[in-house]
């Protein structure tokens, strides 16, 4: 059985202190909530810092993001052995990489042998278009990023795939359960047993786009929904902890 997961990804979101606010918020929220793993990706600078005011809490951290090399001239950039210290996951090809950053299948599958290469485990964000969902392509563009991005992989044993529908990413208007319960247990998982068969029955697959607290339970309490990658609504401690008491309960 894939764990239950419940990320929560800032974005380019809250600078230092309101950052240390908020996690430490969030991590007090989710005292006592059990059978939910609970993931915070804030932006690197406030990486350190959060880890030391949530200590051993119930949360744990995500990069938004990282480079494939180790060290070297690449300004801007930040490698898995600066994150590994501080972070247990780093999301991976999230939409807003692919489209405005030029990320390819390719740099996605680099970055993920190198973060699993430093023990971190990459969260793989994978999702079509309007227009590719519009012109019956969905689940060719699905198989393709997940076959591409997971491609070699070793240890796959901390990954977690995110389905996140590009039209319903910071759009308010989410994919019905339906249309991603079924892409989730149809070709996701099918695509992951063909690349590493019963291996990848335990991999937790989230689904992301407009969650909030008003809608969260209609996801979790689908089938082969096993978490929530939430963007907006992570903002906002008191729905996100929200999120993962439904998370709790649908369990
Ligand atoms: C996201 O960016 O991963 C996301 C799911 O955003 P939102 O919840 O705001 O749609």
């Amino acid at each position: 059985m894939p764990r239950v997961v419940v990320a929560g990804n800032w974005k380019m979101n809250q600078a230092y202190s309101e950052g240390i606010k908020l996690a430490t918020d969030i991590n007090h929220g989710c005292n006592g909530i059990e059978g939910v793993e609970v993931i915070l990706a804030p932006p690197h600078v406030s990486l350190f810092g959060i880890k030391e005011a949530i200590g051993n809490g119930p949360v744990k951290l995500a990069a938004q993001n990282m480079f494939y090399e180790d060290y070297g001239a690449f300004t801007g950039e930040i490698s898995p052995v600066m994150l590994r210290d501080v972070c247990d996951y780093v999301i991976l090809g999230h939409s807003e990489r692919r489209m405005m950053f030029g990320e390819s299948n390719q740099v996605v599958n680099m970055k993920a042998r190198s973060a699993i290469k430093h023990g971190i485990s990459p969260i793989i964000c994978i999702g079509e278009t309007t227009d590719e969902r519009d012109s019956g392509k969905a689940e060719i563009v699905i198989r393709k990023q997940l076959q591409q991005s997971l491609d070699n992989l070793v240890d796959i044993s901390g990954i977690i795939i995110a389905y996140e529908p590009v039209w319903a990413i910071g759009t308010g208007q989410s994919a019905t359960p339906t249309i991603a319960n079924d892409m989730m247990g149809g070709c996701i998982r099918d695509t992951l047993a063909s690349v590493f068969g019963s291996q990848s029955d335990d991999m937790p697959i989230l689904y992301g786009g407009s969650v909030n607290s008003v809608n969260a339970t209609d996801f979790l309490s689908s089938e082969s929904i096993n978490g929530i990658l939430v963007g907006s609504a992570s903002l906002d401690g008191s729905n996100f902890v929200d999120i993962v008491r439904q998370a709790s309960k649908a369990c």
